[in-house]
């Protein structure tokens, strides 16, 4: 049954030399649920992300994905947005997307409709053949997200996604994700945004020095006082 899936982050510890990035690090994330990931800079949203898509090893503990390990071999299951963004700037938009489907397995005829059927949805189609760099950032944003759907991923790890976006980019992106996520595709974004979090998440994971000190949905968050906790968290 797909709406049993659930990604489990077990008890992942990660140190950088002397730094400690995570800490026991724990949280499950449903099929059809959007997680929100919030904490201020260093708490270690980025190093779970990395250590969920299998691009960094955990020290301990470990990621499941319905019940088996997360590993680099099954990282084609997973979406990913990097904070730091990933396009190429020379290649055009509908290359760059093709590109990425086939490097994910796809077939030419696939790849192709999956990079049309993705600009389409984020709405850049009229930029299919423009060189990423000529786009605004609000656009080379959507491509991005684009470019996190386009090989069909099961899961689906966000890292900041709306950071600096437009609201009308803000819209159409949520609009796709909570498709996604009506589709029983778990969603992890990590956020500054309290009001967005807020818009679109079912449950807030609150992350400080490496652990999860809070995770609920944003009502029983507050209800149990922690709203404290939230107002604080992304300083
Ligand atoms: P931000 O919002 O700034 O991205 P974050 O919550 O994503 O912050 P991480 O990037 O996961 O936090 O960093 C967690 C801790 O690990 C921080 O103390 C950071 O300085 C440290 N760290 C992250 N990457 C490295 C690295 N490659 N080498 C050394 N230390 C690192």
């Amino acid at each position: 049954n797909v709406s049993d899936r659930r990604l489990e982050v077990d008890r992942v510890s990660k140190r950088y030399g002397d730094t400690v990035a995570l800490d026991g690090m724990a949280f499950d994330v449903r099929a059809g649920e959007i997680f929100g990931f919030v904490g201020s800079n260093g708490a270690g949203k980025t190093t779970t992300m990395r250590i969920i898509l299998g691009v960094l090893a955990a020290d301990s503990g470990e990621v499941r994905w319905d019940g088996a390990p997360v590993t680099l071999e099954t990282r084609s299951r997973i979406g990913y947005m990097p904070e730091e963004r990933g396009l190429y700037p020379r290649m055009k938009v509908g290359e760059q997307l093709e590109y990425l489907a086939r490097l994910h397995g796809l077939t030419r005829a696939d790849a192709v409709s999956a990079a049309r059927t993705w600009s389409e949805r984020l709405g850049v189609e009229a930029r299919f053949g423009d060189e990423v760099q000529k786009l605004s950032l609000g656009n080379q944003q959507r491509v991005q997200l684009a470019a996190a759907l386009v090989h069909h991923p099961e899961i689906l790890v966000l890292d900041e996604p709306f950071s600096g976006l437009d609201p009308v980019a803000v819209d159409v992106m949520s609009e796709v994700l909570r498709e996604k996520v009506a589709e029983g595709i778990p969603v992890i974004f990590s956020s500054h945004q309290l009001d967005l979090v807020e818009r679109l998440c079912d449950r807030v994971g609150i992350v400080r020095a490496g652990t999860m000190v809070a995770c609920d949905t944003v009502e029983a968050l507050r209800a149990s006082g922690g709203e404290e906790l939230l107002v604080h968290a992304p300083e």
